[in-house]
């Protein structure tokens, strides 16, 4: 019965497993001398749980057997991050979210500008719906990209997810990703049938994720059995590209050289919206629900699961005082262009949105589109000795 109450998503039905597990989850040890200690730690986790709520949560585990120290390790492991505010939680299936609630709503709250347990998610998949976007000035954007995770119902997610079920979501994905066609037509890349070379290349080239080295992934559980099931599927010329299994079941790119947000926004909303159907034309839904639009592990990319940015060069505007500072008017996020972990390098890049929930997907790419804007013509101010205080936005 327990994977009927999963489909369903019937609280009561919850509650009722839950009292069933949290005679299994009773440890020998007390809340107290099991607490970890987060005098250290700056992440949103460690700012939000306290013993009390650490003891009521204990006790609970959701019908996959996830619990509250699962929930928690990476954050725990890693007490901070060197460019970002991590959150410091992994949801371990769909039902993470509503059993450890008193933990994660707040941390939701926290991390995404206030979100109340109450409100709404949209979605807008509708290309027409972006202004501008297709001019962005290549001497200074390198390229643009837009990504999303995607989550399959009925399945682990990548932190509690069994050998088994990794291949499942990997065999589904390489038979839906099979149908695609036209511009989007491609083939499945599994990491364990290319050399070291091959890998490294697509690494390089900004294609493929990193090895399984991030703190962050190795702490929540995500890298156990590296390489098994893990795999890049791409069209001819890689502008659109699906990673299985990484930090999500999916993760849908759509990206190229330049600075045509338009044109990459149009590939991955017309591939993403596909790619949906043939999912579920095979019985398999994704992830969602109104209150937190597309479910995914990380709690930092619900709702739209969306990143949209571009590596951008910034050598003058990187330097200037008042840089950060805009970037959070803006509400955009700085990164280095070898991902999440890296610093920049020679004044470039990675500039994307900083929401991803209670905005639709529009609506997060036209704060990009219009921010980068804006960027470049400080920058190209700064280039020519110029002063950028009339330019310095308010906040959005
Ligand atoms: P994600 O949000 O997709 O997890 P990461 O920061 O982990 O992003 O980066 C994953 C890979 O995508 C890295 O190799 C990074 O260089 C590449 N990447 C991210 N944004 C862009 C972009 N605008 N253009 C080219 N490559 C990008
Ligand atoms: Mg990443």
């Amino acid at each position: 019965m327990t994977f009927l109450c999963r489909l369903c998503s019937c609280v009561l039905l919850y509650l009722c497993s839950n009292q069933k597990m949290s005679t299994l989850t009773i440890k020998k040890l007390s809340a107290e001398e099991e607490y970890p200690d987060l005098s250290q730690h700056n992440n949103h986790m460690a700012k939000v749980l306290t013993l009390d709520m650490y003891k009521k949560l204990r006790e609970r585990s959701t019908p996959n057997g996830f619990t509250v120290d699962n929930v928690i390790q990476t954050g725990v492991d890693n007490p901070g991050h060197p460019f970002i505010m991590t959150v410091g939680c992994v949801a371990g299936d769909e039902e993470t979210y509503e059993v450890f609630k008193d933990l994660l709503d707040p941390v939701i709250e926290d991390r995404h500008g206030g979100y109340k347990p109450t409100d709404k998610h949209k979605t807008d998949l509708n290309p027409d719906n972006l202004k501008g976007g297709d001019d962005l000035d290549p001497n200074y954007v390198l390229s643009s990209r837009v990504r999303t995770g995607r989550s399959i119902r009925g399945f682990c997610l990548p932190p509690h997810c069994s050998r088994g079920e990794r291949r499942a979501i990997e065999k589904l994905s390489v038979e839906a990703l099979g149908a695609l066609s036209g511009d989007l037509k491609g083939k499945y890349y599994a990491l364990k049938n290319m050399t070291e070379a091959e890998q490294q290349q697509l690494i390089d080239d900004h294609f493929l994720f990193d090895k399984p080295v991030s703190p962050l992934l190795l702490a929540s559980g995500m890298a156990r059995d590296w390489p098994d099931a893990r795999g890049i599927w791409h069209n001819d010329n890689k502008t659109f590209l699906v990673w299985v299994n990484e930090e999500d079941h999916l993760r849908v790119i759509s990206m190229q050289k330049g600075g045509n947000m338009k044109e990459v926004f149009n590939r991955f909303c017309t591939g993403l919206t596909k790619i949906e159907e043939l999912f579920k034309s095979k019985g398999h839904a994704f992830m969602w629900n109104e209150h937190l639009g597309y479910v995914l592990t990380c709690p930092s990319n619900l709702g739209t699961g969306l990143r949209g940015g571009v590596h951008v060069k910034l050598p003058n505007l990187s330097k200037h005082n008042k840089f950060e500072e805009v970037l959070k008017r803006l509400r955009l996020q700085k990164r280095g262009t070898g991902g999440v972990d890296t610093a920049a390098v020679g004044g470039v890049f990675d500039i994307s949105n900083a929401d991803r929930l209670g905005f639709s997907e529009v609506e997060l790419v036209q704060m990009v589109v219009d921010g980068v804007k804006l960027l470049v013509e400080m920058e190209k101010r700064l280039e020519k000795g110029q002063a950028i205080d009339d330019l310095i936005p308010a906040q959005k």
